[in-house]
């Protein structure tokens, strides 16, 4: 079978590729896209947290410090309605400078309390303020110091707490989405490929069956032509054989006859062979076979055609070994490869070769006939396949002899190889069991 031409394949991966390609941007472009109005959304978010802090940090200003009273309703009142800020703590130093001592907090049990951790004593020290995020059971805060300074001196200390929760919601279902979408959009170019996929394998199977079909009807013609013409040829012979004719003309004719009618019955049993072998009933009487019972009358009768053609034809004689097989097919098989290597050798030489190699008989049929192409090599054991070239056009054939002795082969436990150069010449090998 002819390959199919290598475009209409490649198209099916190029689709594909295509696919892939499309669908991996629209994901980079969604992403893109939510990354980008995420980044401004939390930029906005994070704008009005720091516009919160600047103002609870105005409001408590040092004046408030000598008040706790005015202090304590102040930052109740920063409080109400945020619902992002969860602490604000005014602290003094204790008066034994061992800590801070809380004046006012929105956590009303906490005033009073007295801290000495690290963080506050560095608050003390900074002008500038410090700031850190802290992690409680899965919400972030965000936690900022501030020192209230009067007249250049430090008078206390606000903490203030706000959560990062609607932040990290917010970051979380932006994460979400752009996963959500990705995840969709995969599914969706999966089930995309694989209907493509299906819809590909049966584009192939109908080209493929296109050629199947168009080397059937090439068959069609061929063998409609190799059973007509015998058949004009013995019509002719018998209207001879009606009119007047003496003995040696008429034992020519039925000769002729009888020679057509033989190349009729091998075409017929070709056929007869192929249906077999397709259904899987073609009968195997596998018994020890006398390889060389089989050969060597072949090689007279052939070695004779070969010369009367100009060839030259080499055998060397021997003992061979015995293989185990079906004789009637051993025979089927060699009289296909020397008819063949006779028949593609316009000049030259063939010669029949037996080798023994590891538990089988391998017998090689070489020509330094038309010899055969790499491409037509790889479609040269299908079937109805021939090689078309003006060489081969004159050259009459069914192109089943070469699938069929493959197929009745490798049903013996063996097989049939092929090697050839266009233009040098082919060696056949064909393999079988010896018999042990
Ligand atoms: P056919 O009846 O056409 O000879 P085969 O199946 O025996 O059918 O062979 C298939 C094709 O292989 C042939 O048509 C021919 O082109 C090529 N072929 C077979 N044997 C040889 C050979 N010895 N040298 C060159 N070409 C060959």
């Amino acid at each position: 079978m002819k390959p199919l031409p290598l475009i209409r394949k490649q198209s099916v991966v190029v689709y594909s590729i295509f696919l892939i390609l499309v669908v991996t941007a629209v994901i980079f472009w969604n992403s893109y896209y939510s990354l980008k109005k995420f980044e401004e959304s939390t930029d906005a978010l994070l704008l009005s947290k720091a516009r919160l802090a600047e103002e609870v940090f105005g409001t408590l200003s040092s004046d408030l410090l000598s008040n706790p009273d005015r202090l304590q309703q102040k930052v109740k009142e920063l409080k109400l309605g945020e619902s992002d800020i969860a602490a604000i703590i005014v602290y003094v130093r204790s008066e034994n400078g061992e800590g801070f001592r809380s004046i006012a907090s929105t956590d009303q049990e906490d005033v009073g309390n007295i801290r000495s951790e690290f963080p506050y004593f560095l608050a003390w020290e900074e002008e500038a303020g410090s700031a850190y995020i802290s992690n409680d059971s899965g919400v972030r805060y965000w936690n900022i110091f501030r020192r209230i300074d009067s007249d250049g001196e430090r008078k206390g200390l606000v903490f203030f707490r706000f959560s990062l929760a609607e932040n990290d919601a917010f970051v979380r279902s932006a994460i979400d989405r752009v996963y959500g979408v990705a995840f969709v959009t995969l599914f969706l170019v999966f089930l995309l490929l694989l209907h493509h996929l299906r819809f590909s394998r049966y584009a192939i199977r109908a080209l493929e069956l296109e050629e199947v079909d168009r080397m059937k009807d090439d068959f069609i013609s061929m063998a409609s032509h190799e059973l007509k013409s015998p058949m004009t040829i013995i019509r002719g012979y018998v209207d001879l054989l009606g009119s007047e004719c003496g003995p040696e003309e008429r034992k020519d004719y039925i000769g002729k006859i009888s020679m057509n009618a033989d190349r009729l019955t091998l075409l017929v049993d070709d056929l007869l062979d192929v249906s077999r072998l397709e259904q899987g009933r073609l009968p195997m009487r596998m018994t020890e076979t006398d390889l060389g019972g089989i050969l060597k009358p072949l090689i007279v009768d052939y070695g004779i055609i070969a010369q009367e053609k100009g060839l030259k034809f080499l055998f060397e004689d021997a003992a061979f070994p015995a293989v185990y097989a079906d004789p009637e097919r051993v025979k089927q098989i060699l009289v296909n490869l020397l008819s063949n290597a006779v028949k593609y050798t316009p000049k030259g030489t063939v010669a029949v070769t037996v080798k023994e190699r590891a538990g089988r008989v391998i017998v090689t049929v070489a020509d330094t006939g038309l010899g055969i192409s790499s491409e037509d090599l790889k479609n040269l054991f299908s079937k109805f396949y021939r090689v078309k070239s003006e060489q081969t056009e004159q050259i009459t054939g069914t192109g089943l002899g070469l699938w069929i002795s493959r197929e009745i082969a490798r049903k013996m436990e063996g097989d049939l190889e092929v090697e050839s150069i266009k233009g040098v010449g082919s060696h056949f090998s064909l393999f079988l069991k010896r018999m042990n």
